[in-house]
């Protein structure tokens, strides 16, 4: 806000009235001139998240600021615990990786105060070993590494997200539902040990 005059910015409200749009009398400290402006207070909206704990999902709201930007690997509060945002869905049903909260329909986030679970699914040749691994939620899983779980060695092939199946690239254990691999022969080097991780 500057003085129409002199374009101070050192402004003097007088007088207030309103409260969606606030009607203010102001008066500009270097030159005197009194005028007359209003603002929109924009009031925080209460946006839906569904919120994920392991195999859990509960809705809950948070209040934010409708201007406010919002992104998939961001961060909020969710019923007073850190969560990071895993997918955006938009007022037109779309999934988008960025946008103001004012056009959300549902924020989807994971907390990242626990550990993320993550399936683990090892085909041997059509016998299928099937664990849970509990990781850092900022754990990333790399398709082509070769992990050690036990006994056994395996190299990753596929990842499950939220939102799609991968054939390259990595992601997030906050995001990964599911990690696939084949029998990796060659023992003598691997990238990780989840040995200590799985959930008994
Ligand atoms: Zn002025």
């Amino acid at each position: 806000m500057k003085c129409p005059n002199c374009n101070s910015k050192s402004i003097e409200e007088l007088k207030s009235k309103g409260k969606k749009s606030k009607e203010l009398l102001l008066k500009c400290n270097e030159c005197g001139t009194i005028f007359r402006d209003i603002v929109n207070i924009e009031k925080p909206l209460d946006c839906r998240v569904v919120v994920s704990e392991f195999e859990k999902t509960h809705k809950t709201f948070i209040k934010v600021d409708p201007d406010q930007i919002l992104q998939v690997g961001g961060f909020i509060d969710a019923d007073e615990r850190p969560a990071e945002i895993t997918s955006l869905e938009n007022k037109r049903g779309g999934r988008i990786f960025k946008s103001p909260v004012k056009d959300l329909e549902t924020i989807w986030a994971s907390y990242i105060d626990i550990p993320a679970r993550v399936g683990i699914s090892v085909d041997f040749g059509g016998r299928i070993l099937s664990q849970k691994v509990e990781v850092a939620p900022d754990f990333e899983f790399k398709i082509g590494d070769v992990v050690k779980m036990g006994n056994i060695y395996f190299r990753i092939n596929s990842l499950k997200t939220l939102e799609r199946k991968m054939r390259k690239g990595f992601a997030r254990a906050s995001v990964t539902k599911r990690v696939y691999g084949r029998p990796f022969e060659e023992q003598q080097r691997y990238n990780y040990d989840l040995s200590s991780k799985v959930v008994v």
